[in-house]
Parts: C-alpha cells; structure tokens; sequence
C-alpha cells in the first residue's frame, strides 16, 4: 500500500493540521488505520457517521443505485430524489415544506443566506459569537472565529455578530434591514454551548413579529446526534429556514436547506449540478431508515446519559466542566486540550478538539455501551496524569 502520508503532504494543500495516522478501514463505532491499530471512533468523521462506518445498508444502497443512475440533474425529475425530498418535509419540524438539496453544510447555508435575502428583500443578518456555520465567503461571513475570517476579509457585508444566548444583544443589534438571524441550537465548533429555552423562544418571537427569517443551523446537531432527531425539538424551534447536512447520508456527502412558505425564489436564481443527485439521495434514504427504524435519537440520549453519569464519577482536577446533549459532548478543561487528544489517539480513541479547552467527542450513535465503557477508562487515564 502507498504511504499516504507523503504523498498528501506532498501534493496535498497544508490545510489540515494532520493527526499522524492513515486510516484504512471502517466498521461501526471503530476505525482501522494502515498498520491495523484499531480506533474507537469519537469524530465520526466530524459528526458524520452517525450510523456507523460501512453500514450495510448504505453499502447495499449505494451500489444498487450506483447500478440504476447516478447523476441527474435537477431539470430532470427523479423517483428517489422525490421519496428523499418527501421524507425530509415530514420528518422536520414545521413549518418547512420546501427542499433545497445540495453537497454540504457550508452550501446549504449559503443558500440560506440567498434565500433569506431575496424573500426578504433586506441585506443585513444577525449571528452569534462563537457560532460556526463554514467556510464559503457567505458561511465564513455568518461564522464567528477570527481565526478563520480575517484572512479572507471583506467579507459579505451587513452580518453583525453578537454574544450567543443574550436576547438583549441581538435586540439591539435589530433593524428594519435585517433578513434573518442565523443560530445554531447547540453550537458544536464553538465548544459545545446550547442556548435555553427562553432565549430561542424570544429570539423566535421577534423573528414573526419582525418579519425576519429565522435560520437554524443543525448541520451538526441533526439526525439524532443530541438525543432527539433535530435539535430544535429541544426547544419548540419552528424555523423558517433549516440547514442540515453531515449524518444526512451515512458518510456520503450531502446538504440541504428546508425552507417554510416564506422562501420566495424563481427558477434560475440559486442552482447546483450535484445537489440532489439520485446516488446521494438513496443513500441519504437507506441512512434516515437506520436512523429511524433503529431509534438512535433515543439511543444518543441514553448513551449520552450514561456516558455523563459514569464518566462523572471520576473527580478529574483537569476538568473545568462537562457539556452533554445526547451524544454530542464537550469537556472543557482547564488547560489546552490537544496534548490530551494525542495521547488518547495513542491510546486508541479518536476525539475531537472545540476551540482550545475543549475535548469534543461526537462518536457514531451506535457506539456499543462496552465502547463507551473503554472510551471513559482512557479518558479518565489520560486525564488523570
Ligand atoms: N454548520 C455547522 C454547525 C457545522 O458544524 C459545520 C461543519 O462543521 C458547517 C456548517 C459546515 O459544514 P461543511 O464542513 O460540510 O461545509
């Protein structure tokens, strides 16, 4: 086998902070790399394989429309795009009846933010301080970080961003010229933050009563990863516009935006060549079948309770707080965070990192409890040092 590492570090853009392995292989919540290490997979790929790696059933749906038809436009109708499209309206929350179908988060909020400004006519959007919504010029200019825009500044014009969870701070930040204001309902990149009830149920008020779009972001947090299937039933969030995207396909790459009746937009004004794709949209089929006929909404709440309650037996000096909401969890320690994610990774767990503090785990949702037994046991080990 060719070693991946020098070949990508040679023709590769040095756009990701590498983490040293190459993986081969995946199977369920675990990952192989090319000297057969085994991995208990906490990233999922960034939250995308919430119903594990390799699932058949996504195997088997891909190769049989692989076999029938891959690509087709959206000019063209399309039996599985149809079915996937109607499915996605009844499964989220009202009031959305619309579909956009696209590639990825950063598209599907792209498109939101086009879509909000041509129904609203207004060109000004509101977002919040740690949020993360993607890298494209419209996603990066509603994302938060710094980090990631500076570098590319000016960007789209007219996003103010204010402190997340403070109601107050985004009055203040409203005008008649404001299109939609853009959240996500559990920030994941921004170190695992959820807003309360109270704060969404205003921010939702204000919205109806101003005539502005309300766009939710849960192209982390949706298809079960915090223990319900959309995170905005968390909180009796009715968004007009909802971004989704990572798990939506059991690891095959996918996005869309489900709009309400008030997205008003003619043909010719937003497209995609891929987006929709027949290939996509039956696995995104087969992976929403797992999701649904193996409940692993339920399954991510009572993992993640489980997870909370044993792993909070453990009187860790290292860390400052544990953040939980089903399987989406951040552990914000009193110190920078990446030294511990190596060594768990040397320990066979793969974890994320949120921000600098934060060890994030976001591990498929049909992690075994044995696997979140062996994940505690090398956390609480590594910690504890
Ligand atoms: N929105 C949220 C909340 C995300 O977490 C991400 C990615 O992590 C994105 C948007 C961007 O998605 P993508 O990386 O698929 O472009």
């Amino acid at each position: 086998m060719k070693n991946a590492k020098d070949i990508e570090d040679k023709y590769g853009l040095n756009l990701f902070a590498k983490r040293g392995i190459s993986l081969v292989r995946g199977e369920a919540a675990r990952v192989w790399d090319d000297t057969g290490k085994e991995y208990i997979d906490c990233t999922a790929g960034h939250g995308v394989a919430s119903i594990g790696h390799a699932h058949p059933v996504v195997v088997d749906a891909m190769t049989k429309q692989g076999n029938l038809l891959i690509t087709c436009t959206g000019s063209f109708y399309n039996p599985v795009r149809a079915e996937l499209m109607e499915k996605l309206i009844k499964l989220s929350p009202s009031p959305l009846s619309k579909v956009f179908l696209c590639n990825s988060g950063t598209e599907s909020v792209e498109a939101a933010i086009k879509f909000a400004r041509i129904s609203s006519g207004r060109t000004e959007f509101i977002a919040a301080m740690r949020g993360f919504h993607g890298r494209t010029m419209g996603a990066l200019s509603a994302t938060h970080n710094p980090k990631y825009r500076t570098p590319f500044e000016p960007l789209i014009p007219g996003f103010n961003h204010v402190p997340y969870n403070n109601y107050e701070a985004i009055l203040k930040s409203v005008n008649e010229n404001t299109a939609a204001i853009i959240l996500e309902v559990i920030q994941g990149e921004g170190g695992v933050h959820s807003g309360t009830q109270d704060y969404f149920s205003q921010v939702q008020e204000l919205c109806k009563s101003q005539g502005i779009f309300l766009i939710i972001d849960e192209v982390q947090t949706g298809f079960g990863r915090t223990g319900k299937l959309f995170a905005c039933e968390h909180f009796d969030i009715h968004p007009d516009i909802l971004c989704i995207s990572k798990a939506i396909a059991g690891g095959f790459p996918m996005g869309a935006v489900l709009c309400s009746e008030k997205v008003k937009i003619s043909f010719g004004k937003h497209g995609t060549t891929f987006g929709g794709n027949p290939l996509a949209c039956a696995v995104s089929l087969a992976a929403l079948n797992v999701i649904l006929t193996e409940n692993l909404p339920q399954q991510a709440y009572e993992k993640g309770k489980y997870f909370l309650k044993e792993f909070s037996k453990h009187k860790l000096k290292v860390v400052r707080e544990v953040r939980q909401f089903g399987l989406m969890v951040g552990i914000e320690l009193k110190e920078k965070a990446q030294k511990y994610i190596d060594e768990l990774q040397q320990e066979g767990i793969l974890v994320l990192a949120a921000g600098q503090s934060v060890i994030r785990l976001l591990p498929p949702l049909v992690i075994s409890y044995e696997e979140i037994d062996v994940v505690i046991k090398k956390l609480i080990h590594v910690l504890r040092d």
